[in-house]
């Protein structure tokens, strides 16, 4: 499901902090996305990178999106870059099985320790 950039529509807490009803600790944005601080890192850094457009999560996204998603890639390496990251993981949890517990795309940007693989 796509929906309408910033809407009222987009009851998520990142439909509220696009429409600023709620702060964030903002490090990047621009006319397609914004990223901020995770409120609760699991790591020295932890960025969210999200589009102002409300999709769901990646199994909802559509090809109208393919643009967007590649967007939100580079995005995620030019903030890693700006936290002076050499390493770090990109994660995109896709459904509530997988850990997805906000249900606008998002990608998290993790790093600044050792990460272990696989993950839980
Ligand atoms: P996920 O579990 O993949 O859906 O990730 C959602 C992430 O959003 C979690 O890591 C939360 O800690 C984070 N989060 C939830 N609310 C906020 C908020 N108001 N500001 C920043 N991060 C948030």
């Amino acid at each position: 499901m796509a929906g309408t950039a910033e809407t009222p529509a987009n009851t998520t807490i990142f439909g509220r902090i696009l429409r600023g009803e709620i702060p964030c600790d903002q490090v990047y944005a621009d006319e397609q996305c914004l990223a901020f601080r995770d409120v609760a890192p699991q790591a020295p850094v932890h960025i969210l990178v999200i589009p102002r457009e409300h999709v769901v999560n990646l199994a909802e996204a559509e090809q109208q999106h393919e643009q967007l998603l590649g967007h939100l890639l580079l995005v995620a390496a030019k903030v890693a870059r700006q936290e002076g990251l050499e390493a770090f993981r990109t994660v995109i949890n896709s459904g509530a099985e997988a850990g997805q517990t906000v249900f606008h795309l998002h990608v998290h940007v993790i790093g600044g320790r050792p990460l272990a693989w696989p993950p839980g």
